[in-house]
C-alpha cells in the first residue's frame, strides 16, 4: 500500500483497493488529453454532478487544456427504493446559462444510468449546442436505464466502492484510492 494511503486511517477500513491512487492519476491526465483532443479550440461548459464528482473534477479540471467554464448540480439519487420509486431528482440546479454551449457532465460513477439520463435530459432541455459525458467509473452490468458515457475511467464490476469522491453515508471521500469497505462496515446501524 502506497505511504500516503497508508497514513490515512480511513484505509484501515478498506477490505480491498481496487484502484490505486497512482492508477487514478494516470487515467485522469490521460482523460484530460482525451477530452481536450475533442473540444480543441472550443470553450467546455463543465457540469459536475456534486458531491461525487468534486474529487475527479478538481483533478480532472487541470488535465484539460481547453478554455472552461464551471457549474455543479446536486442531485439526490434516493438509492433506498421505498422514496420515489428511486427516481433522482435535482436538489440544485444549474446557475449559468448553458444555451448554445458546450456542456461537459461529469460524475463520479455510472452505475444504474438513473441519474445521468436524468441530467442529461434536463440540459437538453436547455438546448445546448452538444452534450457529452465522462465518469470516472463505470458499473455496464447494472444498467438499468440504457445509457453510454462518452469518456470512462475505469470499467469496474457490481460492487460497491468508495475512496476519491465516493462515499457511503458521507464518510471515505478523502480516500486517495477507490477501494471496496470491509463487510462488517458496510451497514453500521449507528451511520443511518
Ligand atoms: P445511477 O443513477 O447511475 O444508478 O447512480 C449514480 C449514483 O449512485 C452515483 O453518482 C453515486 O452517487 C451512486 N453510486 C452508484 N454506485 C456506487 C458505488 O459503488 N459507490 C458509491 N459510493 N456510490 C455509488
Ligand atoms: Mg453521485
Amino acid at each position: 500500500m502506497p505511504a500516503t494511503t497508508r497514513a490515512l486511517p480511513a484505509s484501515q477500513d478498506l477490505e480491498e483497493i481496487i484502484i490505486s491512487e497512482t492508477m487514478i492519476k494516470r487515467r485522469v491526465r490521460k482523460l484530460g488529453q482525451e477530452i481536450t483532443a475533442a473540444y480543441g479550440e472550443e470553450e467546455v461548459t463543465v457540469v459536475a454532478i456534486i458531491n461525487g464528482a468534486l474529487l475527479f473534477t478538481a483533478d480532472l479540471l487541470r488535465e484539460i487544456r481547453c478554455p472552461i467554464r464551471l457549474d455543479c448540480i446536486r442531485v439526490s439519487s434516493y438509492r433506498n427504493e421505498t422514496r420515489a420509486a428511486g427516481k433522482p431528482e435535482i436538489v440544485h440546479s444549474l446557475t449559468i446559462d448553458i444555451a448554445n454551449r458546450h456542456v461537459l457532465l461529469i460524475d463520479d460513477i455510472l452505475d444504474t444510468g438513473k441519474t445521468l439520463s436524468v441530467v442529461v435530459n434536463l440540459i437538453k432541455k436547455l438546448k445546448p449546442a452538444s452534450v457529452k459525458t465522462c465518469v470516472l467509473l463505470d458499473k455496464k452490468g447494472r444498467r438499468e436505464v440504457e445509457y453510454a458515457a462518452d469518456f470512462v475511467g475505469f470499467d469496474i464490476p457490481d460492487q460497491f466502492v468508495v475512496g476519491y469522491g465516493l462515499d457511503f453515508a458521507e464518510r471515505y471521500r478523502n480516500l486517495p484510492c477507490i477501494g471496496v469497505l470491509k463487510p462488517h462496515l458496510q451497514n453500521p446501524p449507528e451511520w443511518a
